[in-house]
């Protein structure tokens, strides 16, 4: 099974990498893809370059073979639609599971995103939850695809909602790039490569 776990990482911080290690071994994943989108089409455009955030992201997991960085969605133009990278990655692995893990915040908004009936022809939907999470109420089709029994996302590629609690750092990019704007020091907060990635090239001042 693979892992997919997209965001900005406007920077990658600690957060980010726990949950998805601590995911990868939840769920025996072969690895976790980290894919930095291009143009987010739910969100503000992010403060870094493609290209920065890319190289954050590459400086935080060096070394670790359990995370890939998947640069797909930074080499298509024009807005990262998680339909056109499932559909991609499908196509590559036509066989094996796919998990897209979700934020609970992002799965409250799930039935506006493009073709999201459509994402579960092409991989299971994880929705990562902290404890007291308020998630809205499941919806028919929701229903008709949820499972709490992790053993079935093995043994079928796609199709399946599956709720995950997982510990969850209280570490954001937000609080990152406003302590860094305010001159506090973000220390243990991110991997030291990326603060001093970001001093070197002036980010978020
Ligand atoms: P921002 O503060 O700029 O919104 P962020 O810290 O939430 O950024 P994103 O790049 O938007 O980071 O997040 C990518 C993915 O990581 C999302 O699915 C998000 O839910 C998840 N995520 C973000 N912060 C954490 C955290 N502290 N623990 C676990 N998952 C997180």
């Amino acid at each position: 099974m693979i892992g997919i776990l997209g965001g900005t990482f406007d920077p990658i911080h600690y957060g980010h990498l726990r949950s998805a290690l601590e995911l990868k071994e939840l769920f025996e994943l072969d690895h976790v893809r980290l894919i930095p989108c291009a143009q987010p089409v739910h969100r503000d455009s992010p403060t870094a370059t493609a290209t920065q955030r890319l190289e954050m992201l590459q400086l935080a997991v060096k070394n670790q073979t359990d995370f890939i960085v998947d640069t797909q969605e930074l080499q298509r133009a024009g807005g990262s639609y998680t339909f056109d990278t499932l559909t991609a990655l499908r196509s590559n692995y036509r066989k094996v599971p796919l998990l897209l893990f979700i934020g609970s915040d992002a799965f409250n908004d799930f039935t506006t995103w493009f073709r999201w009936k459509e994402l579960f022809d092409l991989a299971h939907v994880v929705v990562i939850t902290r404890p007291n999470a308020t998630l809205n109420p499941l919806n028919e089709f929701f229903k008709t695809h949820l499972t709490n029994d992790k053993k079935i996302l093995k043994q079928e590629v796609a199709g399946l909602l599956f709720f995950q609690q997982i510990t969850q750092l209280e570490i954001s990019a937000t609080a990152i790039r406003g302590m860094i704007t305010t001159r506090k020091n973000p220390c243990f907060l991110l991997p030291d490569a990326v603060i001093d990635y970001i001093y070197q090239h002036q980010l978020y001042f």
